[in-house]
């Protein structure tokens, strides 16, 4: 059985569904199965939204202020449960919420989901992965088309309704790529982290 909650350096982390709608050929699901204090992140079947409110009420948060939703899958496949178990989160727990998405939850929903996610998400990350569509579409198989424009814009909602965003890229892309992505950052006003691939 795969834990729903783990914690990973100093945070909480929420692995509410192991669905996602990219088929990134880093991704970390292929590579290992546990991360921090899980040892497993494959859910046998994805947990239903009540095991997953239970499991946020139920747990110690003692020493953590805040709760991230990033998992073995993208948390936008399962928006209701996510919105529900952020509100838990805020409102029953006192903590902060962060968002680790890929940034096509618009695109999963049909529906612009930024209003909706402000309500109860207080900083996102979204994965810009590579400085271009052609490269984005190589590196994460997207299911849409034109996912890198749909990112994009995802982020730029967020930044205008959120306010506390970021990008992140891994420092294993090119440095030409890198400076491209910087740009991009600058651009949008949105700030980029960038992680070492580990
Ligand atoms: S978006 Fe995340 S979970 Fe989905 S395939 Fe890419 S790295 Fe894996």
């Amino acid at each position: 059985m795969a834990d729903i909650l783990y914690t990973y350096k100093n945070s909480v982390y929420a692995n509410i569904t192991n669905k996602c709608n990219c088929s990134c050929t880093f991704c970390i699901r292929s590579l290992k199965d546990g991360v921090g204090s899980a040892d497993t992140l494959w859910h046998e079947k994805n947990p239903s939204k009540e095991e997953i409110l239970q499991a946020v009420r139920d747990y110690d948060f003692t020493g953590f202020d805040e709760l991230v939703f990033c998992g073995y899958g993208e948390p936008t496949c399962e928006l209701e449960t996510l919105l529900a178990a952020a509100k838990i989160a805020k409102e029953e727990k006192g903590l902060k919420t962060r968002l680790n998405t890929n940034g096509l939850g618009n695109e999963e929903n049909g529906r612009d989901i930024v209003p909706e996610l402000a309500e109860v998400i207080d900083s996102v990350s979204v994965s810009l992965n590579a400085p271009d569509a052609a490269k984005y579409q190589e590196v994460t198989r997207p299911r849409y088309d034109n996912g890198f424009v749909k990112m994009v814009d995802f982020a730029t909602k967020c930044k205008a309704k959120i306010g506390d965003v970021k990008w992140s890229i891994v420092d294993v892309l090119p440095e030409e790529d890198i400076e491209k992505c910087k740009k991009i950052s600058k651009e949008t006003g949105i700030e980029l982290r960038i992680r070492h691939y580990s």
